[in-house]
């Protein structure tokens, strides 16, 4: 699988870095032996120093106000009468799994690289400027993409996390 990249600098000093979109998939083992699969971002990570990607915690709170809203869309007598659609069971089963991982859920989200907490979601603002002040002090960028830029294949690969995000 052969992704762009986006490639990262410095205002400051000579940092280099690579927003490499990989093809990984996050799986969490809870406690009671389901397998749930959770969400990455990119991230700036200050153990590693460098844009690492992390893991995407979900609060339950939002993931209950999910499930409320599709159990509120079926409350209709209709529904009463036919029960949930296929597609609101498929997705309510879904949201449930992902409601179990957020409870058994105790650390925040860890980077994927070394395991650490010391991590700060990666945004850019429209000119291609980070939310993250380097090191030096000066703010990391996003090198405008060129077509003929190197890009690097990877093989699809699962992370194995416990519920609190530690490799198994
Ligand atoms: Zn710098
Ligand atoms: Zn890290």
């Amino acid at each position: 699988m052969s992704m762009p990249n986006g490639y990262v600098r410095c205002h400051g000093c000579t940092f280099e870095g690579i927003k490499q979109h990989r093809p990984i998939t996050l799986e969490y083992r809870l406690p009671s032996g389901e397998t749930v699969e959770g969400f990455r971002r990119f991230t700036w990570c200050s153990t590693c120093n460098n844009i690492t990607e992390a893991e995407e915690v979900i609060e339950s709170g939002s993931i209950q106000a999910e499930i409320k809203k599709i159990e509120q869309r079926n409350r209709g007598i209709a529904k009463r009468l036919f029960g949930f659609s296929r597609e609101d069971l498929a997705e309510l089963k879904y949201l449930q799994a992902k409601l179990r991982l957020a409870q058994a859920r105790h650390s925040p989200a860890r980077c994927l690289r070394c395991g650490e907490f010391a991590v700060t979601p990666l945004k850019f603002d429209s000119n291609g400027t980070s939310n993250i002040t380097h090191s030096c002090g000066r703010s990391l960028f996003l090198v405008p993409e060129e077509p003929d830029a190197p890009r690097f294949m990877f093989l699809p690969e699962v992370i194995r996390l416990d519920a609190d995000g530690r490799r198994i």
